[in-house]
């Protein structure tokens, strides 16, 4: 028999916990779990401290790239923050990460009315020699154009990827583009070029560029790679616009250095039936160097700690253990994702949902998932239970936050709260990725959406089962 109990009209969520479930055969959730998942809900509305998590990380760790001091000092950050909010088993596990400093860069339009540009160092780019590198440059509209051409006509040129980055709100402008930062150095490179310029892969007009990780292949000369600030590349675009040759000079003295340790850190609030099963909520520990690392990713550790910390506080825990992952060095190269996949081995099979936060600090619009066709229902259903956010229903087709890639590439299911995009290109990876980016209320929504959603996956009758994926490969 279904015992009905409206927990939403009882006073505390403690009274509410004392009421036991009953679950009528076939069904996810009691409706005293519905309840408390709507009281949940509306506590995390009404004032959460997810600003203060990340006010504390900002101001006292701030950038923290991977294996740097400021890295390390995230990690032991971490360490305290969980453990002085009350999570269990926390711990950390070591992460091997590789180590590359950004140095100065120079980019100056050569000529007789010389003038410099705002550029910064892709992630990972080499650096020039000390007089630097000055060619011709060859304008192209896109990584498409650049490899249509043949090597005659660009070896020697600095290549110049001129394609601006589309606002939208599902950050959909940025997966068009950013193929020229990640793949355009050796493409440009296989083609003899002596350095890669690219628009900033970014939607603000202030003059300061955007960063993030470049991918040399193996086959490719090593060349240097920076982004122009988009005035800059504006700047560029009218100097060449006549057709005439233009020369630009690069300097930079960006470059790698010994691989070094970071670590994940992993904290829990422990299921109350089977503690075994986990769902795993996700956000990355390191930050690019150029801000404070607040929306990318402090504003997703703050919510994820919350969200678990809420939960924590329920008289009644639910059946599963919900744990917050910070991965290390997602930024550069994902190697706390694949360390954290490597090491899961079989308990992989006991993760029934893992969600990451790391798409900034704006409300969440959309739900989407990657979960076995029948749990789409249950998906729907946590979609209810947050009705007041009045968000839209996705596809079942969600690729979910980069760290989960390793772990959803063995079947864990996936869920993606969506987070509106439509300003986070404008600071994401620059100078200006700092803690004035984000509104505390709208990062209590965003807090709502996770503890309800992880309450909800935790208690859950039954898992969202097991998920085939295409991205094997990418471990
Ligand atoms: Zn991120
Ligand atoms: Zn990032």
């Amino acid at each position: 028999m279904l015992i009905v109990v409206r927990c939403a009209k009882v006073p505390t969520l403690a009274l509410c916990a004392v009421l036991a479930p009953a679950l009528a055969a076939g069904a996810d959730w009691s409706e005293q779990q519905l309840a408390t998942a709507g009281a949940l809900r509306d506590r995390a509305l009404s004032g959460t401290t997810a600003y203060e998590h990340v006010t504390s990380l900002v101001t006292e760790v701030g950038p923290r790239s991977a294996g740097s001091s400021g890295d390390a000092a995230a990690v032991r950050w971490a360490l305290n923050k969980l453990g002085s909010l009350g999570f269990s088993q926390v711990r950390s596990q070591d992460v091997l990460v590789p180590r590359w400093v950004r140095g100065h860069a120079e980019v100056t339009l050569a000529g007789p009315n010389a003038q410099s540009l705002v550029a910064v160092a892709l992630g990972g780019s080499v650096g020039t020699s000390d007089e630097g590198v000055e060619a011709q440059v060859l304008e192209v509209a896109s990584l498409d154009a650049l490899n249509a051409l043949p090597a005659t006509t660009v070896g020697g040129k600095i290549v110049f990827i001129n394609q601006r980055m589309e606002r939208t709100r599902d950050g959909a402008g940025y997966g068009a583009t950013v193929r020229n930062r990640a793949e355009g150095p050796s493409a440009a490179g296989h083609l003899g070029a002596a350095a890669l310029l690219i628009r900033s892969v970014g939607t603000s007009d202030q003059r300061h560029g955007h960063t993030g990780s470049l991918n040399y292949r193996v086959d490719a000369p090593r060349i240097p790679a920076l982004a122009l600030s988009n005035p800059d590349a504006d700047q560029l675009a009218r100097w060449l616009k006549p057709g005439k040759p233009v020369r630009v000079r690069v300097k930079s003295t960006a470059r790698e250095l010994p691989s070094s340790w970071s670590a994940n850190v992993i904290g829990e609030i422990p299921g109350s039936e089977r503690p075994n099963e986990v769902v795993l909520l996700g956000a990355h520990l390191d930050s690019w160097d150029l801000g404070q690392g607040a929306i990318d990713d402090g504003a997703g550790v703050a919510i994820v700690i919350e969200a678990a910390r809420l939960i924590g506080r329920l008289e009644r825990k639910p059946a599963r253990t919900v744990r917050v992952v910070l991965f290390a060095n997602e930024e550069f190269g994902l190697s706390g994702a694949k360390e954290y996949a490597r090491l899961v081995g079989d308990a992989a099979a006991r993760h029934v949902l893992a969600v990451e936060a790391d798409l900034g600090a704006g409300a969440v619009w959309r739900i989407q998932s990657k979960v076995a066709p029948d749990a789409v229902p249950a998906v729907d259903a946590i979609r209810e239970a947050l009705k007041p956010l009045a968000l839209e229903a996705g596809n079942n087709e969600a690729r979910g936050g980069s760290d989960l890639r390793p772990l959803h590439a063995l079947g864990v299911p996936i869920l993606d709260l969506s987070q509106d995009a439509t300003n986070y290109f404008d600071v994401h990876h620059t100078v200006n990725d700092t803690l004035l980016q984000i509104d505390p209320k709208t990062l209590n929504q965003v807090v709502a959406a996770y503890a309800v959603t992880a309450y909800l996956a935790a208690s859950k009758n039954g898992d969202f089962g097991r998920v085939a994926t295409e991205e094997k490969e990418q471990r």
